[in-house]
């Protein structure tokens, strides 16, 4: 009898269930999109009961057409991070709508932290910085302004996605988050097992409402038998850009990912050293495996293929995302024109939230595929920005590893290779995410001994793009790009 991997992906627009053939073949899924909610400026919110019904509506539906619950081996889970939910352990019922990792409610309460001076040893315990974007100052907002999270007492329980998803998987018998997912919470130090009494204090968290922290891999729990019609094992876990990284097998320290999709996503593998950051990079748990950790460095940016459905849906420059690419290859060079994508900000190595977009260099001899061409360039240069960041911490890239939607276009791929002047390589199944977790799984229920033998089996062909500008031509751009960024 086939036995199959399923994969929950939970992310921000939608949950998705995959099934994988322990040889990494996808066989089967079904996606459902998340409906979101806006309740105020800067606010966002998901409904946790949603996210939880389309969940077990997809694995449903892909557990149906594995032939039934006792053909799948084991579950993994990877998840949109951070974002934040809080149950009553009681009724199973969410206590409001959950915090979106994107949601600025808190900024100001995160600056007033800053301000008294909290942000270099929060950094250094738990390699983040005192953002709205992590977990512990949603947790806080929510015990101040939600009567019901604040009266539940002992049936409070808080959870990022993957520890909702598994709560509810397991009908409330377990309450558990992985070490990726934790570390982007604020409140576990890096090498801390447990939370860190000191932080859950700084935000007035009890740390009894809080999840044990388990490892990536192994069994985490069962699924309820009622749910799919006998128990499968939750074998695998691990936030979406740490799942990317292992399913592009950035095992060796070093190895780096770029994953291209709303926003650019790029982790660099620091084995078990917690690297810190001097230049405003991210250190995160990458997996932890029989209570051992590997760690990851991590730059964000928050505006990459986001840049072509606003150029499509809001400016009418082009049809289609892919488009793109034609209009770029349809024009010699960029023409002097030069585009800085800050619709919202720009992210790292800048943090500079109050940054807003440019294009500039521009003249009558200026046509639309010349700025569609510095749009496709502007990514090309944020990951050249925070190759000298990781560069400035001391990691040195000696490939790159690119994944998401934006990945498809292949003159971005050679465009990066080209202003990295490095190699860049593009697996064939862009759903690292994913892969990723079915990795996890397939070592956490002993499919395979190790992440580098799943690794092996599993991952399929890749295409590589090498660099080939001149030094002259690459140091040309960059000249330009840099006075853009200037003007910002
Ligand atoms: P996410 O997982 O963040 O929802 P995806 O990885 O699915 O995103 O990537 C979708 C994004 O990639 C969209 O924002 C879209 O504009 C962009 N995109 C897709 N194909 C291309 C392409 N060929 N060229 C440029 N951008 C693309």
């Amino acid at each position: 009898m086939t036995q199959y991997l399923l994969v929950i992906d939970e992310g921000t627009t939608s949950t998705r269930a995959m099934l994988f053939s322990p040889e990494g073949h996808p066989v089967a899924s079904a996606q459902h999109g998340l409906t979101q909610h806006y309740p105020a400026p800067g606010w966002v919110e998901h409904d946790a009961g949603e996210i939880w019904d389309w969940t077990l509506a997809a694995v449903r539906e892909v557990v149906a057409k594995a032939g039934g619950a006792d053909h799948i081996a084991a579950i993994g889970i990877t998840n949109q991070r951070e974002t934040m939910v809080a149950w009553d352990r009681e009724t199973g019922e969410p206590l409001g709508n959950a915090i979106v990792w994107q949601d600025r409610r808190t900024s100001d309460r995160c600056a007033e932290l800053k301000d008294a001076g909290h942000e270099p040893s929060i950094q250094s315990k738990t390699g983040l910085l005192l953002d709205p974007y992590f977990s512990a100052s949603k947790m806080e907002w929510m015990l101040k302004n939600r009567p019901e999270v604040r009266d539940a007492g002992n049936r409070l329980a808080f959870g990022t996605i993957d520890s909702w998803l598994v709560w509810k998987l397991t009908g409330g018998a377990a309450h558990t988050t992985d070490a990726s997912n934790a570390s982007r919470t604020m409140l576990m130090a890096l090498d801390g097992e447990s939370w860190d009494e000191e932080l859950c204090g700084l935000f007035a968290i009890d740390s009894a409402t809080l999840p044990t922290i388990v490892d990536c891999t192994g069994e985490i729990g069962r699924t309820d038998p009622a749910l799919f019609g006998c128990a499968i094992p939750i074998c695998g876990s691990a936030g979406d850009q740490q799942a990317a990284t292992i399913g592009q097998g950035c095992l060796a320290e070093g190895e780096t990912k770029a994953t291209f999709g709303t926003g650019a996503f790029i982790l660099t593998n620091s084995a078990d050293r917690p690297l810190h950051s001097a230049n405003r990079l991210l250190t995160t748990v990458l997996c932890q495996q029989a209570g051992k950790r590997s760690y990851a460095l991590e730059g964000s940016v928050f505006v990459a293929g986001s840049l072509f459905q606003w150029l499509r849906d809001s400016i009418g420059l082009i049809i289609s995302a892919p488009e793109s690419e034609l209009l770029a290859r349809s024009v010699p060079d960029n023409g002097g024109v030069y585009m800085v994508p800050a619709l919202t900000g720009l992210g790292a190595p800048h943090w500079r939230a109050d940054a807003r977009a440019l294009v500039c260099g521009m003249s009558f001899a200026t046509s639309k595929a010349h700025i569609v061409r510095a749009a496709l360039e502007a990514q090309s240069y944020q990951a050249h920005d925070l190759m000298e960041a990781f560069e400035a911490d001391g990691v040195r890239w000696a490939k790159l590893r690119i994944d998401g939607g934006m990945a498809a276009n292949n003159w971005l791929a050679q465009d990066l290779a080209d202003m990295l002047g490095l190699p860049v390589e593009r697996p064939a199944l862009v759903e690292t995410t994913a892969l990723g977790a079915a990795m996890l799984a397939a070592v956490g229920s002993g499919i395979y001994p190790d992440l580098q033998a799943a690794a092996e089996a599993m991952r399929g062909e890749v295409t590589h793009f090498e660099p080939v500008m001149s030094t002259d031509e690459r140091e040309r751009r960059l000249a330009g790009w840099k006075d853009a960024l200037a003007k910002v």
